[in-house]
């Protein structure tokens, strides 16, 4: 006899998942640069289509979120998590069709947001209208917290979610694209602002100032010298990126300041700033050491933890559980390279979180971003089979 999961994923309906992800799609929700008003809107109506009753949490700053609960009664709670915003699209000439008309090519749906990640909201969504069709009873609460602000600065959506009490749940599911594999950890990262001191002198007579600029580049060529060697079985060691630099003022005059912002990212495990910082201090020094003009100073400008969530939480075995029983095969545990949301719910809330989502990363935020069709439609009967078995049909 066929389960309350088996029927859910069933009665999927593979053109509602489409159409809610194309609706979503067509909501621009460009961050930086844009809000998150349009979509927000778009994910209410869908949500009141499906019954629920849609509350808009709104940041100091006005950017909204949509939380929707489902269910009721003393039963487990489970929150799903995704982000209305997307990066912004880049030069349009860059992209082969309309970033926001959705568009199905070779059974790829294409748009900004297709995969990262309006396409899994889709997916969730569609998954609560085929539990309603189904007619399945839950003894428990799903609540949807589609976030503003994720891929910026991160404190207008989530966090305010997590500010206002609204993070309570048993267990939570970000839904970022993780190719179906099942992601207990992430990284955090460090970003660290490197200056380069010197003494600027007539452009002509170099010998009379300090060049920071060359000071800088002795320090840049060294920088994979700050990584520890150390690994995470799911994440993978920690890795450095020279992301921006800035130096000089006019083409005649030596530049007496030379800045370097270096984008150090963090493995579960790392804890402590100071203990990172270190090693940049040592380069520091011992660049000094060999020429005493080279004056290098290191800080981390902001911080972000890195989460972890017990390869043991229920919420885990619910969805190797769901995702044996639809594919035949179990989701491989994986460790996610960049920052997600989850970090509130695990770092802040205490909440054991898992990211699992239909899409890849790897063409997130690129020109042409798109997600398999029928990657997100197994995506929705993977999530109708989670919600009913963890909140106990
Ligand atoms: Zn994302």
């Amino acid at each position: 006899m066929p389960t309350a999961a088996d029927t859910a994923s069933s009665v999927v309906d593979p053109d509602e998942v489409l159409a809610f992800a194309r609706s979503l799609i067509a909501a621009r929700s460009e961050n930086p640069g844009g809000s998150e008003d349009e979509a927000a809107a778009t994910a209410a109506e869908i949500v009141t289509g499906l019954g629920l009753r849609p509350e808009i949490v709104r940041s100091g700053a006005g950017r909204p979120s949509v939380v929707a609960s489902v269910g009721s009664g003393s039963g487990p709670s489970l929150a799903w998590n995704g982000h209305l915003d997307t990066v912004p699209t880049g030069a349009l000439d860059t992209w082969s069709v309309d970033p926001f008309a959705g568009e199905v090519v070779d059974g790829r749906l294409i748009g900004r947001g297709a995969c990262d990640m309006k396409g899994p909201i889709a997916a969730a969504l569609a998954a609560a209208a085929a539990l309603g069709r189904a007619g399945v009873e839950l003894r428990g609460t799903l609540t949807f917290h589609l976030a503003a602000d994720e891929e910026d600065a991160g404190i207008h959506g989530t966090k305010v979610l997590w500010e206002r009490g609204l993070l309570t749940q048993d267990a939570a599911i970000v839904g970022e694209p993780s190719e179906l594999t099942l992601g207990l950890a992430e990284r955090g990262g460090a970003w660290v602002t490197a200056t380069a001191y010197g003494k600027a002198a007539h452009g002509s007579q170099p010998h009379r100032g300090v060049n920071a600029i060359t000071s800088m580049a002795r320090f840049l060529v060294r920088l994979p010298e700050v990584l520890p060697q150390i690994e995470h079985p799911l994440c993978g060691p920690p890795t450095v990126n020279a992301a921006l630099i800035e130096g000089g003022n006019a083409p005649n005059v030596v530049p007496d300041r030379c800045t370097l912002d270096v984008d150090r990212r963090i493995i579960p495990g790392e804890t402590d700033p100071d203990a990172v910082l270190a090693p940049f201090l040592a380069l520091a020094d011992d660049l000094r050491r060999t020429d005493p003009d080279v004056d290098v100073r290191a800080e981390i400008r902001e911080w972000t933890p890195a989460a972890e969530t017990r390869s043991d939480a229920a919420i885990a075995d619910v969805i190797r559980r769901a995702a044996a029983n639809q594919r035949g095969e179990a989701a491989a545990d994986a460790g996610f390279t960049g920052i997600t949301d989850a970090r509130f719910y695990i770092n802040e809330a205490s909440i054991p979180t898992v990211i699992y989502g239909p899409g890849s990363l790897t063409v997130a935020h690129t020109a042409d971003e798109w997600i398999d069709v029928d990657e997100l439609v197994e995506g929705a009967r993977i999530y109708a089979r989670i919600f009913a078995d963890a909140l106990g049909a």
